[in-house]
Parts: C-alpha cells; sequence; structure tokens
C-alpha cells in the first residue's frame, strides 16, 4: 500500500490547506464518529507521479481524560507513530513560536522521518522565518506557500528522498 505521510504543526500554521492542496476530494473518512473527523481527516494524497496516504493533524494540546483536547493530542501522536514520513510545518510569516519548539522537541524523540516546512512563504516577509527554522533541529526548512502552490517542486523533491 502507499506510504503513509502525516502533517504535523501548531494551529494555524496552514496544515489543511496543505491538505486540501494534496488530496482536494479524494478524502476518505475514517470514522464517522462526531469531531473524528475534524481530529484526524485521511485521504489519497498527490504530487506529480507520488501517491501517498496523507493524515491532517489537529495538535499537541494537553487534556484531561476523556477531553477531546486529549483525544486530539493521542490522534496525532498515533499518526505519527504509524506514518512513514512526518511533514511538520511552521508558520514563516510568524517565525519559530514556544509551541513550535514544543512540536520540534517532540517529534526529534520519535523514529519518524520528518521534513521541516516553513509555510506562507509567498513574499519576503517570511525570509527571517525560515532562517529561523534551522534551529529547530529537523534539518534544512523547505519554504512552502500552501496557499499559493509554492514549493511544490522543492517539496516532492524531499518527499522522494525522505521516503
Ligand atoms: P491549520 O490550523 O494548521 O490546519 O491551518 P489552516 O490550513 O487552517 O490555515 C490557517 C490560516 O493560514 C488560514 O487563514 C489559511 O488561509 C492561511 N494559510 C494557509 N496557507 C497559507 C499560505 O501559504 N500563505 C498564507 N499567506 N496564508 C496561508
Ligand atoms: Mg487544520
Amino acid at each position: 500500500s502507499p506510504p503513509l505521510i502525516a502533517i504535523v504543526g501548531r494551529p494555524n500554521v496552514g496544515k489543511s490547506t496543505l491538505f486540501n492542496r494534496l488530496v482536494g476530494r479524494r478524502l476518505a473518512l475514517v470514522d464517522d464518529t462526531p469531531g473524528v473527523t475534524r481530529d484526524r481527516r485521511e485521504g489519497e494524497g498527490r504530487l506529480a507521479d507520488l501517491r501517498f496516504r496523507l493524515v491532517d493533524t489537529a495538535g499537541l494540546e494537553q487534556g484531561g481524560p476523556g477531553s477531546l483536547a486529549k483525544r486530539m493530542h493521542d490522534q496525532t501522536a498515533a499518526a505519527v507513530d504509524q506514518a512513514d514520513l512526518a511533514l511538520m510545518m511552521i508558520d514563516a510569516r510568524a517565525g519559530v513560536t514556544p509551541a513550535d519548539e514544543h512540536f520540534a522537541a517532540w517529534l526529534r524523540e520519535k523514529s519518524t522521518p520528518t521534513v521541516l516546512l516553513a509555510n506562507k512563504c509567498e513574499g519576503a516577509a517570511a525570509d527571517s522565518g525560515v532562517y529561523e527554522a534551522y534551529a529547530l533541529g529537523l534539518g534544512e526548512p523547505i519554504a512552502v506557500s500552501a496557499e499559493h502552490a509554492g514549493g511544490m517542486g522543492e517539496l516532492y523533491d524531499a518527499i522522494r528522498q525522505a521516503l
């Protein structure tokens, strides 16, 4: 079966925008329990001739037993554990935040290979955020614009190399 790729990162960096760009309407409902499709959306991703299963994750907030936050956290962790590759995304316009550092530290403890994406790079406002991203210790950041389809060739090369 095709490799599994999980998109992770703090809220609002553009994970779902990239998911929608790569999956479009080829969405699979993994569970019809209310709330679950929001937590874990999975579909058939395509990038040129690459085919993969793609999971859009919801976050790493801590929460008490039975809470939505805990379920989201556990689903994100399970997605990364199952994945052949994690795409860790930051918002290069916002720069590196403590939440990004938390995600990166968490991922560095995992055995899942990771490609770091610096999103929202369609303009010069993102340049310093791309340089900051090196400090996350996840290798060279790939500058992309999920909204404007920027950097998709570089993303293609990075996925090919990592899988
Ligand atoms: P998520 O919470 O990580 O899934 O982020 P979303 O995909 O929901 O995007 C959060 C916000 O960032 C939305 O307003 C998007 O339109 C915006 N966004 C996503 N990708 C880009 C991009 O490449 N450039 C810019 N400028 N905005 C983007
Ligand atoms: Mg989202």
